[in-house]
């Protein structure tokens, strides 16, 4: 339920309706806004009675909120959220973000070569999987704690904040030490520990949407890590499994205006992992910032032929550089500063 104060509302008449709520059992959630303040009451599993409520001074109304998610609502968040990680700012408004590099860390020099030459052509992170959620067990797993040091070493060099997936509710400790911007993979979309664990640090989370997610589950995902109290959430659409099978997978480009209707939080898209093919990833990260995306993931390599994970995906760097071009292009060409 959402509490919608009037326009002349005062902070006692908050106040008052805050401790009215906390009476009724439930949590309040203050939310000021530009023009008036609305009151979240979280905690309940069912309708709340509103009688008593609708009676109280500065009251405007009372919406019953029926979605599995309320936190990330624009209808109780109307103001869009920047997300700020480590000074390079995500959402609406902002010049849209490239981030690139590698599906995992695979040693010093292919990051660091990777992430001097993406920032060379003007990305604003450095991304890399240092555990990565593989299908089967005899694949590469990815270098762990010694990926991490060398994905923040890389970073170091090139001025880039860095991206990386954290698999285990037990590992977002360390993996916070390194990273500046957390991924939660497909896979893990429904690890509600994992969310929940996101949810208690104030590192900046990209909760990218399961294979198989609709999207009110991706944002029930997203709604346990600001219950937690974490706001700076990016969404990520990576394409969802469908009867399709010449493509990894179906980008859902629908979704970015759909979801900025219906939430705050910044939404990006990863072509690369969508698509699975790296001529589609071009044309379909033009599309993302077309559709509004704030931001897009791109896989690239420095020989993605001898890549240990995604090198069919994965960009070149002379494909990635012609890419930054034409992102750069169609941006002005869209108004952004
Ligand atoms: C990734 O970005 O490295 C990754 C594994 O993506 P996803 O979780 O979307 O499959
Ligand atoms: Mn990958």
């Amino acid at each position: 339920m959402l509490i919608v104060m009037n326009h002349n509302a005062t902070q006692a008449d908050v106040a008052a309706i805050t401790k009215a709520v906390q009476d009724m059992g439930y949590t309040a959630a203050p939310i000021p806004g530009s023009e008036r303040t609305a009151i979240g009451v979280l905690g309940n599993h069912g309708y709340v009675d509103d009688s008593k409520i609708l009676e109280m001074p500065g009251v405007q109304r009372v919406i019953h909120v029926s979605k599995p998610y309320k936190l990330v609502s624009r209808d109780f968040h109307p103001e869009d959220t920047i997300v700020d990680v480590a000074g390079v700012k995500v959402g609406q408004g902002c010049r849209p973000v490239v981030v690139g590099g590698p599906c995992a860390v695979e040693s010093a020099e292919q990051i660091v070569t990777t992430a001097l030459f993406v920032k060379k052509c003007g990305a604003d992170m450095l991304r890399g999987g240092a555990f990565k959620p593989r299908t089967g067990p005899h694949t590469f797993q990815g270098m762990r704690e010694e990926g991490l040091k060398l994905l923040a070493l890389a970073g170091k060099e090139s001025g880039l904040p860095v991206v990386t997936e954290v698999m285990s509710p037990d590992n977002v400790g360390l993996v916070a030490e390194y990273a500046d911007l957390l991924q939660i993979g497909a896979r893990n979309m429904q690890n509600f520990d994992l969310l929940r664990e996101v949810g208690r640090i104030r590192k900046p989370v990209l909760l990218k949407r399961g294979m198989s997610a609709t999207i009110e589950e991706f944002l029930a995902a997203a709604e346990y890590i600001l219950a937690e109290g974490n706001e700076n959430v990016i969404l990520c659409e990576r394409g969802i499994r469908t009867y399709e099978t010449a493509t990894r997978n179906t980008l859902d480009l629908a979704v970015v205006p759909l979801i900025k209707e219906l939430s705050h939080l910044p939404i990006m898209v990863d072509p690369s992992h969508a698509t699975g093919k790296r001529s589609l990833v071009p044309p379909m990260t033009l599309a993302a910032m077309v559709a509004g995306a704030h931001g897009v993931l791109v896989e690239v390599h420095p020989n993605p032929e001898k890549a240990l994970s995604d090198g069919p995906q994965s960009l070149t760097f002379k494909g990635f550089e012609q890419l930054m071009g034409d992102t750069d292009r169609l941006l002005d060409y869209l108004g952004f500063a």
